[in-house]
């Protein structure tokens, strides 16, 4: 209950209702909101719903405080919907063409959705630490691709299954990597740059899969670099991104473009590592791969693998805003629902 003695459930119901019908601007959008919460399966009837788990003195209280707000939202609603009338912009009808003595029709403010916010986040955290940020195709030959990172005809990521292929030498690219292969191509060495944007891939969409995501990649190349290098970076920008210190470890695994190549975990943001429900226990979350590039990428863009090293990571950005929000549905980031944006 609240102080006024109006449980929270009802009040919820009017806060919604309150911000809602301030974005009201037409006919149609207060004919939505009345079916919304006054219709026959609307809000209110449901609030009549939660009367079971009342204890029975209070059913009658519960009750009334329900039809007081069932009879504020009609007065509302009437009271929004008339003052739209007569705002009607129709010269020919008897009605004043405008009254100024009306409030304005609201102007509802937006932001920027969730994946920006991540995006603009990471940029911060990586222009501090004096990387480039390099931008590529979309529409990406599959040389720079494939090829160029060591991933060979055979490989299954080719198949146009998996692939959304343009002809058969130009696909919507599958990573962002190929950035980094175009940026060692023109850069001048030591290379520090992160790249940022969508990328594509055939997947039916599910709770984990998109057809479209957005993925982060960072390259270093210089002549003495290493894994602790990467791995100060990772913890940098994992602490940046979760506004709390994590700890990065590695696990060794096969990725063509990097040798040695590992799956990367963080701490566990959230219970620092004693184990929690987003962790599912662990104590330490997976983000992605990483590694060493491979000597062999190195030479396909005339780099001296002799003379230098560099290192390279490329995770989701979804994963990180599923991570960092808790949100279980990828798809919550492309329906545009408004409810599910208003949150961030
Ligand atoms: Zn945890």
């Amino acid at each position: 209950m609240s102080e006024e003695g109006k449980p929270k459930i009802i009040e919820e119901c009017k806060a919604k209702f309150e911000k809602r019908i301030q974005k009201a601007t037409t006919a149609e959008d207060i004919e939505k909101l009345r079916i919304k919460y006054l219709g026959r399966k609307g809000e209110i009837r449901s609030l009549f719903g939660h009367i079971q788990e009342i204890p029975p003195e209070k059913r009658g209280e519960f009750g009334s405080h329900i039809n007081e707000l069932k009879t504020y939202m009609e007065q509302k609603i009437q009271s929004v919907s008339d003052q739209l009338e007569n705002f009607s912009l129709d010269a020919t009808t008897e009605k004043p063409y405008c009254d100024l003595t009306l409030p304005g029709v609201p102007f509802v403010m937006g932001h920027q959705h969730p994946i920006s916010q991540i995006i603009d986040d990471l940029l911060d955290i990586f222009r501090s630490m004096n990387f480039d940020v390099v931008s590529g195709y979309e529409i990406e030959d599959t040389f720079h691709n494939f090829d160029a990172l060591n991933i060979h005809q055979w490989h299954p990521s080719r198949n146009p299954q998996d692939t959304f292929y343009v002809d058969p030498e130009h696909i919507l690219r599958t990573q962002t990597s190929a950035v980094q292969i175009r940026a060692m191509e023109n850069g001048t060495l030591p290379l520090r740059i992160v790249s940022m944007g969508r990328c594509y891939r055939r997947d039916a969409s599910d709770a984990t899969h998109y057809p479209v995501f957005h993925q982060i990649e960072g390259l270093v190349i210089d002549k003495n670099v290493n894994f602790c290098d990467l791995s100060g970076i990772l913890t940098e920008m994992m602490t940046g991104v979760f506004g709390t210190r994590v700890e990065v470890r590695f696990l060794p695994s096969y990725f063509p473009f990097v040798e040695p190549g590992a799956e990367t975990f963080i701490s566990c943001p959230f219970c620092g590592g004693k184990g929690c429900n987003v962790c599912g226990k662990a104590g330490e979350i997976e983000l992605g791969g990483s590694g060493m590039v491979h000597p062999q990428v190195l030479r396909n863009v005339n780099i001296d693998p002799s003379i230098y090293r560099g290192f390279a990571f490329g995770w989701g950005i979804e994963r990180i805003a599923m991570m960092k929000y808790q949100i279980d549905d990828i798809r919550l980031f492309y329906d545009n629902n408004i409810d599910f944006l208003e949150q961030f």
